[in-house]
């Protein structure tokens, strides 16, 4: 298929609804966003002081090499600063990995359901898309590994996995990566980094020597809670950040979210609450949804995949005249389900009597049909 036909038959990326369009749509005055797993405890205080201080050089380029915050995070994690690459987002990231290495006659493996631009991205290079379901709501890395062959150039791992949550056991990550021939890349995709389990962390970044062809790529939108300034980068091999550099634009990362990046980086203590709060909002969650008998996806990040008994738009629809907008499962790949941020806890509250109001709706609907 030549690239206009391909590029006429995609679609825009479908945001979820706005706040400001539910608060007057169903007249309510405060809505609660749990559809897009910000932060709901916001970003470090220090961003603001940084935000404002970069507010003074507005007519300067920002610098392209991102030096400061670089430096700081190569030193953090333990690589080489040519071993960073910046984007405005991992999205930018993403498509600045598909312009590098696919084109049309190569393929790409993904997992199904899990983080959509991948594949729009591979689309718009011409690829084609191999896509392998979650077993049991995680990736099947052996099935991912017989999907590939000599016209593979990318692996896309996401892990833990949007929107399932659920985290690939880093032994066996290990395996496939020494399984898979070392020309194809292998992406990780850890946008929820900060909110896994220190156990169950891979840290890739410390065998980037001997893994030449894993690229793993980290956001400040999640834990970090600057999804609004558009920053995130990738760790690899200077190999690849050297491609990656070539083709990326100049200066893609504006003065504003490197300032702000690099003040939240530094913020240890507001990461560690918020992790810790989420943590604690998780667990009560959990045993909330165990209580209710609705089955749900084990999560390492914020937010969680739950199996609902009805379709997700209907969960959804009832959701948001109550001034909760989640993400309905349909929409993403997944029937019966509901994504749901785990918001703060007095939100999260609300939250269930909610779901328990309409899990005992159901239930008094389907006595009355039965009878
Ligand atoms: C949110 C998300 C991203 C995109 O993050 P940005 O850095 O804001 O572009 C990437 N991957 C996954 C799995 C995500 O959930």
């Amino acid at each position: 298929m030549d690239k206009q036909t391909t590029i006429d038959q995609l679609k825009p990326y479908q945001q979820g609804m706005q706040t400001h369009e539910v608060k007057a749509k169903f007249n309510l005055d405060r809505i609660v966003k749990l559809a897009s797993n910000e932060n709901p405890y916001g970003c470090s205080p220090a961003v603001k002081d940084a935000v404002l201080s970069a507010v003074n050089d507005l007519e300067i380029y920002p610098d392209g090499y991102a030096a400061a915050l670089r430096t700081a995070i190569a030193e953090k994690i333990g690589v080489k600063e040519e071993q960073l690459v910046f984007g405005s987002g991992s999205d930018d990231l993403i498509g600045l990995i598909c312009r590098t290495y696919l084109e049309p006659g190569t393929n790409t493996v993904m997992a199904k359901p899990t983080f959509g631009q991948y594949k729009q991205n591979a689309l718009v290079e011409g690829a084609e898309i191999r896509e392998i379901p979650l077993t049991n709501g995680y990736h099947d890395l052996d099935r991912m590994k017989m999907a590939i062959d000599h016209h593979t150039k990318i692996v896309w791992l996401c892990s833990p996995n949007n929107p399932s949550g659920t985290v690939i056991d880093k032994q066996a990550l290990y395996v496939f990566i020494n399984s898979v021939p070392d020309n194809i890349i292998i992406v990780l995709d850890e946008a929820y980094y900060e909110f896994m389990n220190d156990g169950d962390k891979p840290h890739l970044e410390e065998r980037l020597d001997r893994y030449r062809n894993v690229i793993v790529m980290r956001t400040f939108s999640k834990a970090y809670g600057l999804a609004g300034l558009r920053i995130g980068y990738a760790i690899c091999h200077a190999s690849n950040s050297k491609k990656l550099n070539a083709v990326r634009p100049a200066f893609n990362t504006s003065s504003v979210a490197q300032k702000a990046a690099l003040a939240a980086f530094k913020d240890s203590a507001f990461l560690e609450k918020t992790v810790t709060r989420n943590n604690v909002v998780k667990a009560s969650f959990e045993q909330f949804l165990d209580g209710l008998g609705w089955q749900y996806e084990k999560s390492q990040t914020n937010f969680m995949l739950v199996h609902t008994p009805v379709s997700g738009d209907n969960v959804f629809d009832f959701l948001i005249k109550k001034g909760f907008i989640v993400r309905s499962g349909e929409v993403l790949g997944c029937p019966n389900t509901v994504r749901i941020t785990l918001g703060r806890q007095e939100d999260m509250l609300q939250l269930q009597a909610c779901l328990q109001q309409f899990d005992q709706q159901l239930k008094k609907e389907r006595m009355t049909s039965d009878n």
